[in-house]
């Protein structure tokens, strides 16, 4: 019998069970548990089946969220995980670390009065048991096409253009310089949100599909961009970004100040198992440290939460705006005063303080002025306001920017935008560049996990499109050539 939903006003939403404080600050797994197959069941019938589902509407993969819950509620899982990988290439990774607050559960209509159905979490929950069911099998295209295309970049949007393209029949090539696949998966984002085998399942999965990875091949160093594309029928860039911004301070070049994504990459690679040498000579480790993060996005948070884990004497977080206007998402937030970290609100550094290495972030408070041309509201210095915060260790988590691909490629023809993103044909992913297409960060700045899976499938329809053409293209040429003689 099919299950009852709408159970909204009778279910209480309950996310899955937090792991204490106390455990969890002493490792590096996930904070949150596994639902129960009962809680899942529970969970998913919250939900009221909405004729125009805003949750779906505001997932960027508008993924079908009705249906895999209503089959949870039922439990058929295996259904349901059908549902639920038909539009994601990693859905478990995505239930895992979507801002869901900002997309799909924020725009839940039980959000008014109910509070949200769980999304994430069902969604999470469904994958993982098709992972530990067998149900997720390697892809068999139905015919191998024999034309190959390269895809620079492992993460997310290489990942999922790999896997689409895969299906389609396409000998897939994946070049990264990093030693592993996952891009920010795996050396950015901290095992507490997303533990890396989790990470590693997907690869595997990929590997088995027949993906052919390249890895520890820079294109640009190792490998011309020129000769990849003499190699590969068309080629995919999805190398995300990685210029950290940086303030320009008094005292920016004390040792102990060190950007957000070496710190993590280190931590990260600790948690792989890696020697890591910046990590063992104490640079990157905040053991025994105060340590001071500068920057109020999703990276500083992941920085304030690291640095708890492994053992800093006190963690401080200093952003110039307040908490309504920080960019980082509130359950993050959350999270960081969960596990001790203090928040310095309206506060920018204007010196960093020391003899042979930094010792203290003298910052001055910060007042938000008059909106600036986004409509958000610039902060200006508070005068006579300065104090200092001792430190030991600075983490600067201030963005990222694009590399500039054209001159580090040697590639003067790349188009890019003013922000040194990639520019594209949305519709189709193309650059000008014949055969030459462009996802994720890369193309949009630094942005979310699931838009980077959105824009690899798109652009592997667009490369699947191109190339069909291309190949009708070459059928008719001898033909209208023939018609002409
Ligand atoms: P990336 O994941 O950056 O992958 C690009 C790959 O290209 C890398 O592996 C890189 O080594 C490779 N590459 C680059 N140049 C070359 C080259 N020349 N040759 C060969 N390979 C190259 N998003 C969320 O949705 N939720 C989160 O919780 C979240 N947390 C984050 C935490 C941190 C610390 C950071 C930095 C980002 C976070 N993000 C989060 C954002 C998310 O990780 C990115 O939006 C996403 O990974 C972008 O995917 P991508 O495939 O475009 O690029
Ligand atoms: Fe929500 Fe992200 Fe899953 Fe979409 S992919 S349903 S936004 S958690
Ligand atoms: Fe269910 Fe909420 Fe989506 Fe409506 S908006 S279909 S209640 S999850």
């Amino acid at each position: 019998m099919p299950a009852k939903m709408m159970q909204f006003v009778s279910v209480e939403q309950r996310l899955p069970d937090k792991r204490s404080v106390v455990e969890r600050t002493h490792d590096f797994g996930e904070i949150y548990r596994e639902f129960t197959p009962e809680r899942a069941r529970e969970q998913a019938a919250r939900c009221e089946q909405c004729g125009i589902p805003f949750c779906q509407v505001h997932c960027p993969l508008h993924n079908n969220i009705p249906d895999w819950l209503m089959l949870t509620a039922d439990g058929r899982l295996e259904e349901a995980y059908e549902v639920a990988a038909a539009t994601n290439n990693m859905p478990e990774i995505c239930g895992r670390i979507c801002p869901q607050d900002r997309l799909c559960e924020g725009n839940c209509v039980l959000e008014k009065g109910f509070r949200s159905v769980t999304i994430g979490a069902v969604e999470r929950f469904v994958v993982d048991t098709a992972f530990e069911r067998g149900w997720v099998k390697p892809v068999r295209p139905l015919r191998e096409r024999g034309v190959s295309v390269g895809i620079v970049g492992a993460g997310p949007a290489g990942l999922a253009a790999a896997e689409q393209l895969r299906k389609q029949g396409y000998e897939v090539h994946v070049y990264d310089r990093y030693d592993r696949a996952g891009g920010l998966l795996i050396y950015g984002i901290p095992g507490f949100k997303l533990e890396k085998p989790v990470v590693l399942r997907r690869i595997r999965h990929l590997e088995a599909s027949g993906v052919r990875f390249h890895l520890g091949v820079e294109i640009g160093r190792d490998l011309a961009f020129a000769k990849l594309r003499r190699r590969h029928a068309a080629v995919l860039i999805a190398t995300g970004v990685y210029k950290a911004r940086e303030v320009v301070l008094p005292g920016s070049n004390l040792p102990g100040i060190v950007k957000a994504l070496d710190y993590l990459t280190a931590s990260n690679r600790k948690g792989l198992g890696d020697v890591v040498p910046a990590f063992e000579s104490g640079e990157l480790d905040a053991a025994g440290k105060h340590v001071v993060v500068v920057g109020g996005g999703d990276t500083a948070m992941d920085c304030v939460r690291t640095a708890v884990r492994q053992g800093a004497r006190s963690v401080r977080c200093l952003y110039r705006r307040d908490r309504a206007n920080m960019p980082g998402s509130m359950r993050e937030v959350q999270h960081a005063e969960e596990e001790g970290v203090e928040f310095v609100w309206l506060a920018a550094p204007e010196a960093f303080v020391g003899a042979e290495r930094v010792e203290a972030v003298q910052a001055h408070r910060m007042r938000l002025g008059t909106p600036d041309a986004s409509g958000r509201q610039a902060p200006e210095p508070v005068p006579g306001s300065s104090f200092r915060l001792p430190a030991d260790l600075v983490i600067e988590a201030l963005g990222f920017d694009p590399e500039d691909l054209p001159t580090l490629w040697g590639a003067p023809e790349l188009p890019t935008t003013r922000w040194g993103t990639i520019k594209i044909d949305w519709s189709t992913m193309a650059t000008s560049i014949p055969g030459v297409f462009a996802a994720g960060d890369i193309v949009r700045g630094a942005s979310l996990v699931v838009w980077a899976i959105r824009d690899g499938r798109d652009a592997a329809a667009g490369i699947h499109r191109w190339l069909e053409a291309r190949a009708r293209g070459a059928e008719a040429a001898p033909r209208e050539l023939a018609l002409a003689s």
